[in-house]
């Protein structure tokens, strides 16, 4: 019988290309040394510090999959990797990566015209512009068709009025993509805002009980006037924002299973060191089988994220797998974590452990592109051809 690691039974790292590994290797010197070094007091202080998106964008992880702009031009997989290893220390900072890179840029990369891209992906790429995606608002959020925030046409350009809310990366984003309804019938189109524009304003959502490194805010917008620049002319519909909302829902089937395989770790090594009835918590079947189960569902959430990255290299991914596998892995990934925190007992409810912050990050993974339920619905029509969620 062919003997393999016990962390990786499926042999997922051998179907990575030495480029992958590569990358995966440099990543994770990065993320266990100088993020995780951070991270407790980033989580602490509710701090997302902007140049870390310098360092992000030097290491070519901002847009990794555009080719051109200063992007480093990166494969799916890649792209996935990125997210697994990011969120193995926090998902915090895979949140501000998958924002800018798969929201935002992706936007402006797909939507945009040329002078636009010229203007605004290079500065995105190196991290010295921030940028944020505003698609939510206060009254509409599972259904972001029916928007409330409005474009109403002025000379060639628009002007833009409405409330945006929990935006990932608002309260220090230098350009914000924002989507609102113009015309007669109302469809939704994309706009490229810059911070100062006159009436554009954010204000920070403090108090989160997960993702607390990751800053998210309101945008408010009171008859902001959008010179015709920065209307994103090739998206209307949500066509628009789906497509980027795809890209950052297939990031988190790979950025969710980082975040259990490090509980799953932190678990697995605390019960082999804690002593209870005179012998190690691990001697125990109960703990056994919890950590198989652990093992059991990361190996499966991994094979089918390599799967889905391939097949969308190959652009044949439809987007329901990509809504089947991100609630998978994020529906499973907090089941995980909340185990491995109960493993900890009294231990585990510190932040001197990870396994309660990774639990209350999941609880937004859980909710955020496209809640689990919601995602369940995508599914549901697509097999049945019956909409349970549109009337
Ligand atoms: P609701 O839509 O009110 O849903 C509440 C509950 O009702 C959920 O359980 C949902 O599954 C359920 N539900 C809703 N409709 C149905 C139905 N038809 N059938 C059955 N159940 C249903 N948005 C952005 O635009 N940009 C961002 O950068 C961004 N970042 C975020 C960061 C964080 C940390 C969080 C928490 C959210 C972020 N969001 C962002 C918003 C996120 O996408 C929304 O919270 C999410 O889509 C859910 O919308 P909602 O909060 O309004 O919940």
């Amino acid at each position: 019988h062919p003997r393999a690691c016990w962390e990786d039974l499926l042999r997922i790292e051998e179907q990575l290309t030495e480029e992958e590994r590569a990358l995966q290797a440099a990543l994770r010197r990065f993320a266990a040394g100088e993020l995780a070094a951070r991270v407790r007091e980033l989580y602490r202080s509710e701090t997302t510090p902007r140049e870390l998106f310098l360092q992000f964008g030097g290491m070519g992880l901002l847009g990794a999959t555009i080719q051109g702009w200063g992007c480093a031009g990166m494969n799916s997989v890649c792209a996935g990797l990125i997210g697994f290893e990011l969120e193995r220390v926090d998902s915090a900072f895979h949140t501000m990566v998958s924002s800018q890179s798969n929201l935002v840029m992706h936007a402006i990369h797909r939507f945009g015209s040329q002078a636009q891209k010229d203007r605004y992906l290079p500065r995105l790429a190196a991290g010295e512009a921030i940028g944020c995606f505003g698609l939510t608002e206060p009254d509409h959020g599972s259904d972001p068709s029916r928007l409330a925030s409005t474009a109403r046409p002025h000379g060639d350009g628009f002007v833009l009025s409405g409330r945006k809310t929990w935006i990932s990366n608002a309260p220090i984003a230098d350009l914000f993509v924002i989507w609102a309804k113009a015309g007669t019938p109302a469809m939704i189109r994309g706009f490229i805002l810059e911070r100062g524009m006159p009436g554009l304003s954010t204000a920070a959502i403090t108090g989160k009980l997960g993702l607390r490194a990751s800053a998210t805010g309101d945008v408010v917008m009171d008859e902001v006037l959008v010179p015709p620049f920065q209307v994103l002319g090739d998206a209307a519909g949500m066509r628009g924002p789906l497509a980027c909302i795809n890209k950052a829902r297939y990031g988190l089937c790979w950025g969710a299973m980082g975040a259990a395989t490090a509980v799953w770790h932190e678990a697995r090594g605390y019960v082999l060191q804690r002593r209870q009835f005179g012998r190690p918590l691990a001697a125990n079947q109960l703990v056994q089988k919890k950590l198989a189960d652990m093992q059991t569902e990361i190996a499966l959430g991994l094979a089918a994220a390599l799967q889905a990255g391939r097949l969308l290299d190959q652009g044949r991914l439809p987007a329901e797998a990509i809504a089947m596998l991100k609630r998978n892995a994020c529906g499973k990934a907090l089941d995980i974590a909340r185990t491995a925190r109960d493993m900890l007992g009294g231990n585990g409810m510190s932040d001197a452990y990870s396994v309660m912050r990774h639990m209350c990050n999941l609880e937004a993974l859980n909710t955020y592109e496209g809640t689990s339920d919601v995602n369940a619905l995508v599914l549901g029509h697509a097999q049945t051809g019956i909409s349970a969620f549109s009337i």
